[in-house]
This record gives C-alpha cells, sequence and structure tokens, in this order.
C-alpha cells in the first residue's frame, strides 16, 4: 500500500525518531503518511521544515474506555494546534501520570523500594509506563526477564497492575472532530472480543459520531479482513488502514506492508483527490 494512516515514532513508543520513520515511510514508497502516537502530537515539531514529497497527514491515537475495555481511537487530518484537542491530550497525559505513581505505590508495598525515579531514567524523555516498570524489575533482580516481570507482577489481574483511566469514546471523537479530524476505530480486532461484543463496540462507536474503522491493521489473516470489511459497511463506516509500525520485528508489519482494503468497502482517502494504485 501507499496509504499508512497509524504509525509511532519516538516521541511515544516508537523506536524510529520521526525523521527516521519519514526516510523509511519514504523508500518502502509510501506516498500518504500520518504518524499517530500515543497521546501525543509531539512528532510533529520534530518535522517542522523537512522537505519530502510524502503527503504528511497529522494524526494522533487517543486511549479511551469503552464498558471497562481499553479502545483505541485514531484521529486523522487534525488541526496540531487545535485549544481542545491539546486540552484532551493534557489529560490523556496526566492521566498516564497518575497511573505510573499508582503502578509504583503498589510495587513499593510489594518490595521494590522507591521505583519512580529509576523508572523515570529508564523511560527518559518518554512517558513512564509498564515495560519501563518491567525493565527495572529485571534491574533489580526481582525477575528474571520482562516477560516475568509482566507474569508477576503487571499484567491485568497481578499485583501491581492499575487499571488505566481514560477519556470516553465519545469525549475522544469530540477533540479529533472539533479539530477538524476524522476519528477511526483503531484495530478492531486486537481487543480479544468476541463477535457479538466487536459488533456492539462498531455500534457504540458509530452512534458516538465515529467517521471510520481500521478494516486493516499489519499483518493479518484474510479471513479477519473479509469480517471487518463487511462489519464496516454493515455500519456505514469509511475504511482506513495502516501498518501500527513501532519497530522491525519478524512477522510484524513494515510501513505501508500489508493488503489493500476491499474493494466493498469506501476508503477514508475517497475524497482527498488520489489517483492512480494505492
Ligand atoms: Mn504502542
Ligand atoms: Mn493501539
Ligand atoms: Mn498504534
Amino acid at each position: 500500500m501507499h496509504i499508512d494512516l497509524h504509525t509511532h515514532t519516538t516521541a511515544s513508543d516508537g523506536v524510529l525518531a520521526p525523521r527516521e520513520l519519514v526516510a523509511l515511510a519514504e523508500r518502502r514508497g509510501v506516498r500518504i503518511l500520518s504518524i499517530t502516537d500515543h497521546d501525543t502530537v509531539a512528532a510533529y515539531a520534530e518535522l517542522e521544515g523537512l522537505q519530502t514529497d510524502l503527503r504528511l497527514v497529522p494524526g494522533i491515537e487517543f486511549s479511551t474506555q469503552w464498558q471497562r475495555t481499553e479502545i483505541h481511537v485514531v484521529g486523522l487530518g487534525i488541526r496540531l494546534d487545535d485549544p481542545a484537542l491539546n486540552r484532551g491530550i493534557e489529560m490523556q497525559q496526566r492521566s498516564r501520570e497518575q497511573r505510573t505513581e499508582r503502578i509504583a505505590a503498589k510495587l513499593e508495598k510489594l518490595g521494590l523500594p522507591d521505583p519512580l525515579p529509576a523508572v523515570q531514567a529508564i523511560a527518559g524523555t518518554r512517558a513512564a509506563g509498564r515495560p519501563h516498570f518491567a525493565r527495572h524489575l529485571v534491574d533489580t533482580g526481582k525477575v528474571a526477564d520482562m516477560g516475568q516481570a509482566f507474569k508477576k507482577y503487571l499484567a491485568v489481574g497481578k499485583p501491581g497492575y492499575c487499571r488505566p483511566e481514560w477519556a470516553p469514546l465519545d469525549e475522544v471523537i469530540a477533540w479529533i472532530q472539533g479539530a477538524g479530524g476524522t476519528a477511526v476505530l483503531a484495530h478492531p480486532a486486537h481487543y480479544n472480543l468476541t463477535r457479538t461484543r466487536l459488533a456492539k463496540l462498531v455500534t457504540a462507536f458509530q452512534e458516538a459520531g465515529g467517521n471510520a474503522m481500521e478494516v486493516v491493521s499489519g499483518v493479518q489473516a484474510p479471513g479477519v479482513t473479509t469480517s471487518l470489511a463487511r462489519l464496516c459497511t454493515k455500519h456505514g463506516l469509511l475504511a482506513s488502514c495502516g501498518s501500527d509500525f513501532h519497530q522491525a520485528r519478524p512477522g510484524g508489519a513494515q510501513p505501508g506492508g500489508y493488503d489493500a482494503i476491499p474493494p466493498s468497502c469506501t476508503p477514508i482517502w475517497h475524497d482527498w483527490g488520489i489517483e492512480g494504485p494505492q
């Protein structure tokens, strides 16, 4: 595909700096790219003044809450300086920090002395989160590896786990649309929902004013694409696609490296004035 509408950089949990990601996408033949970091648009400031033929669509990936499930919503074509959008981003970042503090308090009670400074040092300029706690648990010899850290402490239901508190679906959609953007339900097949609950989610998303859903998210089985395409057209949503690229890994999608959206769907770019092969 020449269009990739879901990628990450070092502004959140990706490994490539924004300019490195753009260069990789260009090399791979991507012509339209959106960088959609988690609850931040900081990558775009780093791209100011960059000369590129690639068309950049300003984007973000918000975490939200729907019926106790964490759901991600991508915003595309947003005005990056929109005040309400930026207030929303600040709220989300505060929620993330508060969760980090709650996890630290729990781990401290479990015998890990004052973990916060070390965890923040590991995270560096990024928002500290569970992977950084996992690293610290390994560094202090509490567990043998990162996987163990999650299994013993940090995964859902384990003693160091804290539920994140994100803005509800309709609020996040309002931030995106208020900034002139299009709200896209991200990677619907990744929430481990039953078929019935997934249909409920798509209905709720559409009723909350959502515009589109990712029918193709990275490397995915053809059967999954077919059923997502059906859900998408049934609910009158536009279809989006993206690699959800964080870093190169075996079996993972590179920028632009995934199947095309089935022709039964209306692609999100249908009125973006794009011609030729996609
Ligand atoms: Mn991520
Ligand atoms: Mn996501
Ligand atoms: Mn993502």
